[in-house]
C-alpha cells in the first residue's frame, strides 16, 4: 500500500522578488503570498511572511513627514491639553460670572 503525504513547500525557497512591472504607485508586489502591499504602513515588510523588498523599491518618506515625525508631539500636545484646559476654566468662570481680578488688587 501506497500513499502520498503533500508536504508543503519548504522555507529555503528563493526569496520572491518584486515585480516592478505589476508593482503599481506605491505597493510591492510578494511572489510568495501573491499579495500586493504598501510598505509604508507595514514596517517595510511583507505583512504574512515578513519579506522585505529590495530599497530600490521602497519611496523614501515625504520630507513633511520627517520633520513631522521629529516634533516632540506628547510636548506639543501636554501644552495644548494645558491652553484648552485654561481656556475651559475661563469660559466656565465668566458663565459663573466668576470675576477675575488682577494681582495688584483691583
Ligand atoms: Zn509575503
Amino acid at each position: 500500500m501506497s500513499f502520498t503525504v503533500s508536504t508543503p513547500e519548504p522555507a529555503t525557497q528563493a526569496a520572491p522578488q518584486a515585480a516592478p512591472a505589476k508593482a503599481r504607485g506605491k505597493k510591492v508586489y510578494c511572489q510568495r503570498d501573491d499579495w500586493y502591499f504598501d510598505p509604508r504602513y507595514t514596517d517595510g515588510a511583507c505583512p504574512i511572511c515578513g519579506w522585505s523588498p529590495p530599497a530600490a523599491n521602497l519611496q523614501a518618506a515625504p520630507a513633511w513627514l520627517v520633520r513631522a515625525q521629529q516634533l516632540p508631539w506628547d510636548v506639543i500636545f501636554l501644552i495644548l491639553l494645558f491652553v484648552v484646559l485654561v481656556v475651559m476654566g475661563v469660559l466656565v468662570g465668566m458663565a459663573a460670572h466668576y470675576k477675575i481680578s488682577p494681582p495688584n488688587g483691583g
